[in-house]
């Protein structure tokens, strides 16, 4: 039998699980005495002793792998070492060095152990939050899935849906529109149709409007305090979280984000940020990066300046989006992504943007896939239609094999274009942040591909609340007041969990593990979460039925 079925099999073993729940168990070492910090098991204090073995006992080496509590961890990782022909030092240094790797093993050896195998793999907690830090932004622009701005409560919450007018759209050398002729999703989707799950936030009177300098939601609460966010980091490292990518608003605009990266930093945890470069001056780099931020991604939606104003909504924008990545392009200890949010008006500018990031030294380039939500559910006409995203997945995979840099979308479909177009051992999209070659990658994708929302993922709003996904609003609980099992566990997140209860396409596609449609898109445009995403080739009829809704 080829190894990655050997591997399958054991880990679908039913004893093996049992082994794995008994690893990772949350047992606080009496050694170090009980710590809210401390999500402390057997699996995780074995992974530390194995990257940090102390000085040699006089015996043998510094692991004393012959404790009895960690024989079988030592066992198994050397199994798995020699299978892929590592040495023991790239273990301990790459490995087990990592404390966010370690706690995204941790996570998943439980996960595997309490919820079985499972095609995708389920996860008792999720591997990364998403953390909309605050509302507020120094930008307002025409596609914020957050509907973020500068006062922190957008003003379009607090404006009838009919007076809102359709954005401004960039245009071409001629004057034309790049996108197709326009109308509006947000009228068709309106609350007086009963379609829209916001009606109550454009109720809210004008006056919670008034206090810019304590941004709250659109129902009035205020965003979370220091404390209040240091509590939720306790919560998500107590859950083996292991990565929290910091979005908004713009997260630079808030006093606490740097000291809350810094303490969940000391915590172990892999720290990203997504912001909109403006206010990354050198200095404020080098503070990202002594508190602990890793990965910096700076919005660009154009190689042309004026059309990325246009978009962005106000001049000078783009020189200031440049000169920050300009500027973590050049700082040590911190990687540099640039995200384009890839829309009819700008898909002919991919090809020249993804050259200017290899021509500029950017690490990553990450392509958002377009949603109807938040302020571009008014920008529908602007969507990719099946036939052009695949132009644009066919764009990405090309980059992706040619290895010039790194490759990341969240159209979840990317990895199956990986597939379906690149060369067998070729590299493969394995989720929304990873990719990997080989065939041990694409067996992996397929418990770990596609959409990750309720499932290795969820996002937190800048008052709490817990939500699957950024794009898709639909409120789970808020993490002040109730359990993470609460949100975690939540109806909606079973729903999004099981890729067998979609209608559609996406219920028998022979991809549905690698993929299963972004759920945003069928709740953005149809309210239903299990209908089939209709941006994929293999789904035109739903693509025409979010059509004859603009
Ligand atoms: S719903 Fe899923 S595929 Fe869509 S953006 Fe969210 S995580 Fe990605
Ligand atoms: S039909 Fe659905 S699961 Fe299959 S590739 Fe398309 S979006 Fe993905």
């Amino acid at each position: 039998m080829p190894e990655p079925e050997k591997i399958e099999r054991l880990l679908d073993h039913p004893a093996v699980q049992r082994l794995f729940r008994w690893m990772t168990r949350q047992d606080p070492d009496p050694a170090r005495g009980p710590s809210a910090r401390d999500g402390q098991c057997w699996l995780g204090r074995f992974f530390e002793a194995y990257a940090d073995p102390g000085p040699p006992a006089p015996s043998g080496p510094g692991l004393r792998w012959w404790r009895p509590d960690f024989a079988i961890p030592y066992l198994l990782t050397e199994y798995v070492r020699r299978k892929t022909g590592s040495s023991r030092e790239t273990f301990r240094r790459r490995v087990f060095g990592n404390p966010a790797v370690r706690r995204g093993l941790v996570a998943t050896v439980r996960s595997v152990g309490r919820l079985g195998l499972t095609q995708p793999q389920r996860f008792v907690a999720p591997l990364m939050v998403v953390w909309n830090f605050t509302q507020a932004c120094n930008m307002a622009c025409k596609h914020c899935y957050q509907d973020a701005g500068p006062t922190g409560v957008l003003s379009r919450r607090l404006v009838p849906a009919k007076s809102q007018t359709k954005p401004e759209v960039p245009k071409d050398e001629a004057g034309q529109e790049a996108g197709r002729p326009s109308t509006m999703l947000g009228a068709v989707l309106s609350p007086s149709k009963g379609r829209r799950a916001d009606l109550s936030r454009r109720l809210v009177p004008a006056k919670s409007q008034t206090k810019p300098e304590v941004p709250k939601d659109e129902v009035g609460r205020p965003e979370l305090s220091f404390d209040e966010q240091k509590r939720i980091v306790d919560l998500l490292a107590r859950h083996d979280v292991a990565m929290i990518a910091f979005s908004g608003g713009e997260p630079l605009m808030s006093p606490t984000f740097l000291p809350v990266a810094r303490y969940a930093a000391d915590l172990g945890m892999h720290l990203t940020v997504a912001t909109n470069g403006t206010l990354l001056a050198p200095d404020k780099v080098a503070e990202m990066v002594a508190s602990g931020i890793r990965y910096a991604e700076i919005s660009l939606d154009s190689t042309d300046p004026a059309k990325h104003d246009a978009w962005r909504g106000s001049p000078g924008f783009w020189d200031r989006a440049v000169a920050g990545i300009r500027n973590v392009v050049r700082a040590p200890g911190i990687k540099c992504g640039v995200a384009m949010t890839v829309a009819r008006w700008n898909l002919a500018e991919l090809r020249p943007m993804l050259e200017w990031c290899i021509a500029e030294g950017v690490d990553t380039f990450y392509a958002f896939n377009f949603i109807p939500t938040g302020r571009a559910a008014r920008l529908a006409d602007q969507d990719l239609s099946p036939a052009e995203r695949e132009q644009m997945l066919a764009t990405l995979q090309e980059y992706l094999a040619g290895g010039r840099i790194s490759i990341m979308s969240s159209a979840p479909q990317y990895g199956r274009a990986c597939i379906e177009l690149g060369d067998p051992a070729g590299p493969v999209n394995t989720g929304h942040y990873g990719h990997g070659g080989g065939r041990m990658t694409r067996i992996l994708a397929r418990y770990v591909g596609g959409c990750g929302a309720g499932r290795c993922y969820m996002a937190v709003q800048p008052n709490g609340d817990a939500i699957p996904c950024v794009f898709m609003p639909i409120r789970l609980g808020n993490l002040r007041t109730d359990s993470f099992e609460t949100v975690w566990n939540h109806p909606v997140m079973e729903v999004l969990r099981d890729r067998d209860d979609r209608t559609g396409h996406c219920r028998i596609c022979d991809y549905k593990y690698h993929c299963g449609g972004c759920r945003a898109r069928s709740w953005g445009y149809f309210k239903d979460l299990r209908r089939s995403d209709p941006g994929c080739k293999f789904n035109q009829a739903e693509w025409h039925a979010a059509q004859s809704q603009i």
